[in-house]
């Protein structure tokens, strides 16, 4: 069911201000940047190992990251497990009782599908699920 860990997602205020720091400061090297949510999110990838780093900013302050940062500020927000078939694990995921925030998976701008399940029932981290196209 779960193949890897994919990624780690950082929120941060300003993608270009976070990769001062991962990039000159830490020495990792950006993959590539991308606008998601119809141009209301921005995240850049910086792969390391098997997986990445993620750097997520939001223009949108009413969006669950908005609300996050916000209340918490930047930090950790999420990580992500790269699953073989995403359907399965959600159904797996209602049958063991655990709140899921996207019922059906979303798509991205890659064509990779995505779904979140709720902190509450992942004691207290937010986890994606992703499955390759
Ligand atoms: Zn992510």
């Amino acid at each position: 069911m779960i193949i890897r860990l994919d990624h780690i997602g950082i929120a941060v205020q300003n993608v270009s201000d976070a990769l001062k720091f991962f990039e000159n400061a830490l020495g990792m090297t950006l993959d590539h940047v991308a606008s998601e949510e119809g141009g209301k999110t921005d995240v850049a990838f910086l792969p390391v190992g098997g997986s990445e780093v993620e750097l997520v900013q939001t223009q949108d302050p009413e969006s669950g990251l908005g609300k996050f940062l916000a209340k918490r500020g930047e930090g950790i927000h999420h990580i992500c497990f790269e699953v073989d078939d995403i359907e399965s694990a959600l159904a797996r995921l209602r049958e063991n009782g655990a709140q899921l925030i996207d019922e059906t998976p979303r798509v991205n701008a890659s064509g990779m599908r995505y779904a979140f399940i709720h902190p509450k029932s992942a004691h207290g981290v937010l986890i994606e699920l992703y499955q390759k196209p």
